[in-house]
């Protein structure tokens, strides 16, 4: 029997706190699961630093990408009788499902942005590299490795294999509110999964809803709004972010300096000279980020060893409402008084602004197009989502921005009390 083709003689199950189970029976997706690129995902967290703020969120991007390939499996059980589904690619969705987030490094979106990396090129790399998935995926078929890599990608030419695992209603959406839900333990974020997959269909390039499952879809969209704001825009989080942001600003800053690091901070060295390889990306982890964290708590940098100290130990930087286009006078104000007290404003006064766009219709040519829901009505016509819905169009297109400002408010209080830049950074900051 072809490889592709071929089941395990018993199915594994993997017991799981959202999904119940996770099914497997193709020992492709088995051996993939098996592989050191795939296990290395339980040592990166899923939600990065949220667990400073929802304890609970130590859950790992393993659990999330196990999810998102059972309800991509599931999903293809309910369309397997479908005339319109090609069957041949029921292995493509499920391998895309399980290793669309195969890039992630520790601490993702902060690691991105300090040195200008991007995780999709290493799932990328990953998927078509030198690594034990490329050796199974080429095992499936020659060119296997690129359409897995291309779907992921949204390349792919099958638009109806890209939306399962990216549209504004794709398994890895559905899979990360839900997981995310459960393991903060907040009540929002919960819909009707069950429902949705139900109403589900695939239809020439795209999968639509039955209309008869509107109201479950709305609830999904309604989940998606609240969870970005109670979670993962919650203002303590985006603090430990900031400081997480500012430790790898100031040790990548003493490492061009040439200062000499107590420990040789090696897994971040090729990171700092910004020519990171597949390999050194693979190894670092969160536990080795970490591992440094606390090294770093004894550097003698005053700057790197206090913000070490903070992200370790959870003493995070308090924050205050601050619109950047109004109170630019407050903020150069502010920059001078922090300088004046030896509180380098570079690391210790940090506006951070975060936006979501909830759900958006079509709009060709914008910088995201996002690809509309479209409900199957009675009569067989396609309608998007907001034009049937009086919540979704409430919502739709509406981008909210939320500024914050964040300093050390314990550093401030511990200044002496005759020093006139205290007050004066007080009443800006606490007002
Ligand atoms: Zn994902």
């Amino acid at each position: 029997m072809a490889y592709k083709d071929e089941k395990l003689n018993e199915e594994k199950v993997f017991k799981d706190p959202v999904h119940r189970y996770v099914h497997v029976r193709d020992r492709v997706i088995w051996d993939l699961i098996g592989t050191r690129e795939f296990q290395r995902l339980r040592r990166i967290k899923q939600l990065g630093t949220t667990y400073l703020t929802f304890h609970g969120a130590e859950h790992s991007r393993f659990s999330h990408s196990l999810g998102v390939y059972e309800i991509v499996r599931r999903i293809l059980v309910n369309f397997e009788d479908r005339p319109t589904w090609n069957r041949e690619e029921r292995l493509l969705c499920l391998c895309a499902g399980l290793l669309h987030d195969l890039g992630h490094g520790p601490f993702s979106h902060t690691f991105e942005k300090v040195f200008k990396l991007d995780h999709e090129e290493f799932t990328r790399a990953i998927i078509l590299g030198d690594t034990q998935v490329n050796q199974i995926l080429t095992r499936v078929g020659k060119e296997f490795p690129q359409k897995v890599a291309d779907v992921i990608n949204k390349t792919y030419h099958d638009k109806l294999v890209v939306s399962l695992i990216s549209s504004q209603i794709d398994a890895d959406r559905m899979d990360y509110l839900q997981r995310d839900a459960y393991f903060t333990g907040v009540s929002y974020g919960h819909f009707d999964m069950e429902r949705i997959l139900r109403v589900m269909r695939p239809l020439e390039d795209q999968v639509v809803i039955k209309e008869s499952g509107m109201h479950a879809v709305e609830d999904y969209i309604m989940s998606r709004y609240q969870m970005y704001w109670q979670v993962y825009f919650h203002p303590v989080t985006r603090s430990a972010d900031v400081i997480l942001t500012k430790i790898l600003h100031r040790v990548k800053e003493l490492y061009h300096e040439g200062y000499t690091f107590r420990v040789q901070p090696v897994p971040f060295i090729s990171f700092f000279e910004e020519d990171v390889s597949l390999s050194d990306y693979i190894h670092l982890d969160e536990g080795v980020v970490l591992y440094y964290f606390q090294m770093w708590e004894e550097e003698a940098d005053p700057i790197l060893r206090d913000l070490a100290d903070r992200f370790v130990n959870r003493r995070l930087f308090k924050y205050t409402e601050f619109n950047p286009n109004l109170q630019m006078k407050d903020w150069m104000e502010l920059y001078q008084l922090f300088r004046d007290v030896d509180l380098d404003p570079e690391y210790y006064l940090v506006v951070d602004s975060s936006s979501d766009l909830p759900y958006d219709f079509y709009r060709p040519g914008e910088e995201e197009e996002r690809l509309p829901i479209h409900l199957l009505m009675p009569n067989q016509e396609l309608k998007e989502l907001s034009r049937q819905s009086d919540i979704v169009e409430g919502i739709s297109g509406k981008k909210r921005t939320d500024h914050k400002l964040y300093f050390p408010r314990d550093a401030i209080e511990q200044l002496a009390d005759d020093r006139p830049e205290k007050e004066k950074i007080k009443r800006i900051l606490y007002r």
